[in-house]
């Protein structure tokens, strides 16, 4: 037999142009051949995924979760997913895990959750030492907690592990001195030569006086940030958000910093997002932003599906979690592609039209005519089939009728 796997059916692939027809085959858990039709009869398995609205994309990333999975005490901090629930039983073949330890816990990552996962995980340190492992939503309470020492014998110790720095801009210290907190954690991703991920949105500062502080410090975390790094929550409706800097945004990104959508519970406004497309400033990437609190109702999938509502097409939304994604992990010789000698990471899936609701942080509900529901994932060239789903009834959007609170 030549191909361990053959999987025929609509092959879209935006970031190699490739939209049709097509037969994938897979040898070695690499991709071996990407043609019009290629012999089934010389695969050991074949999967036909040429039913109606079934597309076969590569692997999908999700730029943006929490998956210190057993990192994080029950009751205490906010709790991480295990990586192959939101992975590749989610149709999604790599996670980055946006800092949910700092330096006192991220071994964790390479000790258990790395070598455990069939997804690809890429931790990225937060630059506070406690990160979500306490209750507070804050990464940095002193700029002591920035320790800039014990990150780097960390990173002497773990050759690889550390693959990013991120930083929230929440809480009361980023308010007040937000532009030292902001050039110290950039201090530090540069020191390691890693990316930078900023979170921006605040929704704890309207519970504090005067959230618009937060306004200048965004301004100049956008200014900061070098080619490579990643602005995560582009459209969020909170303090903080980015909504009235489309120029500083539109110069980051042409310098080559990284713009996604990271939609999570607290921080995705459909109405932002849309205003952003109508002004032409799209996210590069969408994410998801799922820690184990979010699993039950929402999925990277889902998130796409709400980039659909908001304008977007199946392309622009593909393009965004597969070659771009890619890209800003600087993986994209790697990821995000079906082309030979490439790691087999395919993600088949059903466009299925209906009648959907969604509902944003504002609590407001909008309405979208397509969804996403993943059908097989292949990692590696290894398969996984789904699980049951983020909703109690699987895969699909609430139903207009049936809106869900985030
Ligand atoms: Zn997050």
């Amino acid at each position: 037999m030549e191909y361990d796997l053959l999987v025929r059916g609509h092959v879209l692939d935006p970031g190699q142009g490739l939209d049709g027809p097509m037969d994938v085959a897979v040898t070695g858990g690499r991709v071996t051949a990407v043609a019009p039709r290629l012999d089934a009869a010389r695969a050991r398995r074949v999967i036909d995924a040429t039913a109606p609205g079934r597309h076969v994309v590569p692997g999908l990333i999700d730029l943006h979760t929490h998956v210190a999975h057993g990192a994080i005490t029950p009751g205490v901090g906010m709790e991480g997913c295990d990586p192959d629930d939101i992975g590749v039983r989610a149709g999604v073949t790599t996670v980055v895990d946006a800092g949910s330890v700092g330096v006192a816990n991220i071994g964790v990552f390479g000790a258990f959750i790395q070598p455990r996962a069939r997804t690809r995980v890429v931790p990225f340190l937060n630059v506070g030492s406690h990160a979500h492992t306490m209750p507070s939503m804050v990464d940095v309470h002193d700029l002591a907690e920035i320790d800039r020492a014990a990150i780097a014998r960390c990173v002497a110790a773990n050759p690889g592990l550390v693959r990013g720095v991120k930083l929230r801009l929440v809480g009361p210290l980023v308010a007040e001195r937000g532009k030292e907190v902001v050039a110290a954690a950039k201090d530090v991703a540069r020191e390691h030569g890693v990316p930078l991920m900023v979170h921006i949105g605040d929704l704890s500062a309207h519970r504090r006086p005067e959230p618009e502080r937060l306004t200048p410090v965004t301004r100049f975390a956008v200014d900061q940030l070098d080619p490579g790094d990643i602005l995560t929550h582009l459209c969020t409706p909170n303090p903080g958000g980015a909504t009235d800097m489309d120029a500083a945004l539109i110069e980051a990104r042409e310098r080559g910093v990284i713009l996604d959508a990271a939609l999570g519970r607290g921080n995705f406004g459909h109405r932002v997002a849309r205003e952003q497309r109508e002004r032409g400033l799209p996210p590069d990437t969408v994410s998801s932003d799922l820690t184990l609190a979010g699993q039950g109702f929402h999925s990277l999938v889902e998130c796409m599906a709400k980039f659909l509502a908001v304008g977007y097409d199946l392309p622009d939304v593909v393009r965004m979690t597969t070659a771009n994604a890619a890209r800003a992990l600087g993986m994209g010789e790697e990821l995000g592609a079906i082309a030979p000698g490439r790691a087999a990471d395919l993600t088949i899936l059903d466009v299925v039209a209906g009648d959907f609701a969604f509902v944003d942080t504002a609590r407001e509900t909008f309405h979208g005519t397509r969804a996403l529901a993943p059908v097989h994932t292949v990692k590696g060239g290894e398969l996984f089939a789904p699980g049951w789903g983020a909703h109690p009834w699987g895969w699909l959007p609430a139903r207009r009728g049936h809106e869900v609170a985030p």
